[in-house]
């Protein structure tokens, strides 16, 4: 049996490990159209803050760490078609184009950088100032960049996760940013009352933010690189040295769709729990294919956590497994600075939009024993069902050190397992005075839910 997965990252990889991991006598091909496989993308933002270094160490396992598995790299191969019917796989390298026949096919080709309609994001690229960061080849073009050029500014569109991070990768390295944010705060995945925690932080540490500001294109200029934007009605313009478009992916679907997927969710390709596209003997996974939400349906999500889940789903079935995903609940975490800050599940409207009849509480409370020293509050909101009492979400926010991205599991857990908010303040959780209280911070919030929505609290 001859398996090839497309793609060298988290989907891509995670299914081929797990086909070889299950059966050892299956022979299993990867084709990635660079250099750098099972490379942890996520991990370049600290690569730039230089908490990482060198970047061979973002590596999850070494090439050779790779073919000990058995698994055959096609490396700097380009997938260029399928052909379903004859199960073959147009391939194109250095020595020209080529086909591989399979027996089973994984797509992991993930996602590309989103350019948001900005004018220019599609024509400038790393020689202009202008830069994108979604791969290894984005990181040596920008890395290029900082040590050639030596910039004193940087502009990041987009205040999201990535955004953020590279916020605070630019400013470890002496370089002033601006960061501009169309929504009227950063990080506009949590309510806006923990994500004001988030700016306060990035203010502190010098990064100049400009929320509720639309950007509309981007120009190379005499003096660097000049970016359009559109504040409160006004027009208003920044020059600086070089520019970061961060503002969003989207799916990798064109081979699926050449072969006849169909799109769903955020443009993404089709896939049943399973990971099957419904083109015979093609599974697909990773950020090119929509997500299977618990609490949703279907959506689209894309993060490594679950692209590594799909793909190692792909692979168990592509060698006649019946493995399912089990669905995401949108957990998140992010660092900024010294701050953290988690969701997971739904915020209210987008609960609300589900069906539920949500209704949502913020509290705070101390991550251990206020008599402990280095005590350190975290503010909470809890979602929850005022009908049936469900957890539906949970956010927080709090400083690094505060175990914020642990606690933000225990809700993902619960929501995992279909828990009322009443019920996450019953679970044995641990306690020890340097490092929690006999209620934990995540049932002093789910309690000050529960005490707003006295009829609801008590399960059926
Ligand atoms: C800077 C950054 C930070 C992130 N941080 C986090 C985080 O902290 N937590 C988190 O959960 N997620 C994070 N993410 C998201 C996460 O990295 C992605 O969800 C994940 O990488 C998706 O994996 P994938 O395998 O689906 O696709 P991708 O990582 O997009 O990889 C696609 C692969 O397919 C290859 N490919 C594409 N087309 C072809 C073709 N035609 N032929 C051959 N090969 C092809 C590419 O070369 C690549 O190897 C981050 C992303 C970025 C960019």
């Amino acid at each position: 049996m001859h398996i090839v997965a497309i793609g060298g990252s988290d989907a891509g990889i995670s299914a081929a490990l797990r086909a070889r991991e299950l059966d050892p006598s299956v022979d299993v091909t990867v084709v990635v159209a660079d250099s750098y496989p099972n490379y942890s993308i996520c991990g370049i933002p600290y690569y730039f803050s230089g908490d990482v270094q060198p970047w061979q160490s973002l590596a999850h396992r070494t090439h050779a760490d790779l073919e000990a598995t058995g698994m055959t790299l096609r490396l700097d191969t380009l997938a260029t078609r399928i052909d379903a019917g004859a199960r073959r796989l147009n391939v194109q390298d250095a020595s020209g184009e080529s086909s591989l026949s399979y027996d089973e096919l994984i797509v992991g080709t993930g996602a590309l950088p989103a350019f948001a309609g900005i004018r220019g994001l599609d024509s400038l690229g790393p020689d202009d100032g202008v830069h994108v960061i979604h791969s290894i080849g984005d990181t040596f073009a920008l890395e290029r960049h900082l040590d050639e050029r030596d910039p004193k500014t940087a502009l990041i569109i987009g205040a999201g996760y990535v955004g953020l991070e590279m916020a605070e990768g630019f400013t470890g390295r002496g370089i002033h940013v601006t960061q501009l944010q169309r929504g009227t705060e950063v990080l506009s995945t949590l309510d806006p009352e923990l994500a004001g925690a988030v700016h306060t932080e990035l203010v502190r540490h010098g990064v100049e933010v400009h929320t509720g500001t639309t950007v509309h294109a981007v120009e190379k200029t005499d003096a660097g690189v000049t970016v359009h934007a559109e504040r409160g009605g006004a027009p208003i313009t920044f020059t600086v040295d070089l520019v970061l478009a961060v503002v969003g992916v989207r799916p990798n679907t064109t081979l699926l769709e050449q072969a006849g997927a169909t799109l769903g969710a955020g443009g993404a390709v089709m896939v049943d729990e399973h990971m099957r596209t419904g083109i015979p003997n093609v599974f697909a996974a990773g950020d090119g294919v929509i997500t299977h939400h618990r609490l949703l349906g279907t959506t689209y999500l894309p993060l490594g956590t679950t692209a590594h889940k799909q793909g190692r789903v792909a692979g168990e079935n592509a060698i006649g497994g019946s493995a399912r995903f089990a669905g995401s609940v949108g957990t998140q975490v992010v660092k900024v600075f010294d701050v953290v800050a988690a969701r997971t599940g739904l915020r209210e409207h987008e609960a609300a939009a589900a069906g539920y009849l949500p209704s949502t509480t913020q509290s705070v409370a101390d991550d251990h024993k206020r008599y402990y020293p280095g005590a350190q509050p975290i503010s909470i909101r809890i979602t929850g069902d005022t009908e049936s009492g469900l957890l539906l979400g949970a956010q927080l926010v709090g400083r690094l050190g505060t175990e914020t991205a642990k606690r933000v599991d225990t809700y993902a857990t619960a929501l995992f397992a279909g828990l009322t908010v009443a019920q996450v303040s019953d679970l044995d959780l641990s306690y020890t005075p340097p490092l929690g209280s006999p209620w934990d911070a995540v049932q002093a919030a789910t309690q000050a839910w529960s005490r707003a929505h006295t009829a609801a609290a008590v399960p059926a």
